[in-house]
């Protein structure tokens, strides 16, 4: 049995004579457990999505439900959720603790023993005890967070819903909250939807991840499996950073190549047999930053590129190259010493090429991974 699910559900809002459609004919199911991030660019419908399933919005179409049973139209306390938004919105007048038991005070019969002892027990696995009786005015954005959180784990439900809980904290603060989360979830191993528009956090975080663009659900898997085998342009770009680069070329069945005279790609035999499936006479050629290698001389599938801008990062440097009317990020060991305006060789390694439809942007065929093999001790 899922903790909750969605299943086909849509939402449109009224706007005058406008509609907006926010949420589009989304299924997904959320394993016991599981922590789930749904991500996205911002207005996809991530807050109207968790929103849904909270209580907070109505639904247009389709069915939300929390360990198997319709909540469609019970009020939000009803719905055995917990929420924690991006704005703590805590009582400012009430105490750590009176904040943590006010929800529970209000919405269930439980005794005042009872909540004391899970605002209590929520308090020690957050470790903040020792704030219990001070006012929020006199705590820091993580002990705020942390606050936030107790809130929702005091009412033990059965599935947590965070709207971009990390997003008021600067960002040292937001990586160690996200670890913090992470332990708390393995602890307390209750299903999470975690929304959020910043790609590190979903891959960081996520058992899986849900990709959503405008209100429609792009794919769900994990974060490996987004990674090397995204089902469309949009994933492919939108996992990772540096975003993916893309090439749009055109396809020469004759010779085999994807080219436009800046750059020729030569395909192998088992992409051709993709692309004759497709049947394509153009083709956008996907490498993420990090498979461009540099190259020593010619081959099939070098290109000679001017170097624009060297961005070391310590580690590793980004380049950003130009290649006729093309724009390229290369990631390259930062031990390479390459100047602006130098000029270099590089190539895309077949078996790191993705290629994508250049109209519908469905994948055509992904990067390999089968044949790669791990290095000893890589546990699987
Ligand atoms: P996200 O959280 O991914 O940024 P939202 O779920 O907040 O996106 O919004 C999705 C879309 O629905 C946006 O186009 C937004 O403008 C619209 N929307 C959200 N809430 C309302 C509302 N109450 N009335 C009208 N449109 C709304
Ligand atoms: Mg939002």
């Amino acid at each position: 049995m899922p903790a909750a699910a969605y299943n086909d559900v849509s939402k449109v809002f009224e706007d005058g004579n406008d509609k907006i459609v926010a949420v589009e004919d989304l299924s997904i199911e959320i394993q016991d457990g599981e922590f789930l991030v749904l991500v996205g660019p911002s207005g996809c419908g991530k807050s109207t999505t968790l929103r849904l399933l909270a209580g907070l919005e109505t639904i247009t179409e389709g069915e939300v439900t929390v360990q198997d049973k319709i909540v469609n139209d019970e009020k939000p306390k009803d719905r055995d959720i917990a929420m924690v938004f991006q704005n703590y919105a805590l009582y400012p007048h009430k105490t750590v603790r009176e904040n943590m038991a006010f929800g529970l005070e209000m919405t269930t019969s439980l005794s005042n023993e009872e909540i004391g002892e899970r605002v209590h027990n929520a308090a020690e696995i957050l470790d903040i005890t020792e704030l219990l009786d001070r006012r929020p005015n006199a705590l820091s954005g993580g002990q705020k967070q942390r606050v936030a959180l107790g809130r929702a784990i005091v009412r033990k439900p059965s599935v947590f819903l965070m709207d971009e809980p990390l997003s008021n904290l600067d960002a040292k603060l937001r990586t160690q909250m996200r670890t913090e989360l992470q332990e708390l979830h393995n602890e307390i191993g209750v299903a999470t939807v975690y929304v959020t528009h910043d790609q590190t956090e979903a891959m960081t975080m996520g058992d899986r991840i849900a990709v959503l663009n405008a209100g429609e659900l792009q794919q769900i898997g994990t974060p490996l499996e987004l990674y090397h085998q995204p089902v469309n342009e949009f994933v492919a770009g939108f996992i990772g950073s540096p975003s993916m680069n893309i090439l749009e070329l055109k396809y020469d069945q004759a010779a085999g190549t994807a080219t436009d005279g800046d750059v020729t790609y030569k395909f192998t035999e088992d992409q051709l047999e993709k692309l004759a499936e497709a049947g394509v006479e153009h083709v956008n050629i996907g490498i993420r930053p990090e498979d461009i290698e540099l190259a020593d001389g010619e081959g099939p599938r070098t290109v000679t590129a001017d170097v624009s801008v060297v961005e070391p990062m310590g580690e590793e440097s980004y380049l950003h190259l130009n290649v006729g009317r093309h724009e390229l990020t290369a990631s390259i060991d930062g031990d390479y010493i390459v100047g602006n305006d130098q000029q270099i060789r590089v190539e895309l390694p077949e078996s790191r090429v993705h290629a994508f439809h250049p109209d519908s942007g469905e994948a055509i065929f992904n990067r390999n991974r089968d044949s790669e093999e791990l290095p000893t001790g890589a546990a699987l």
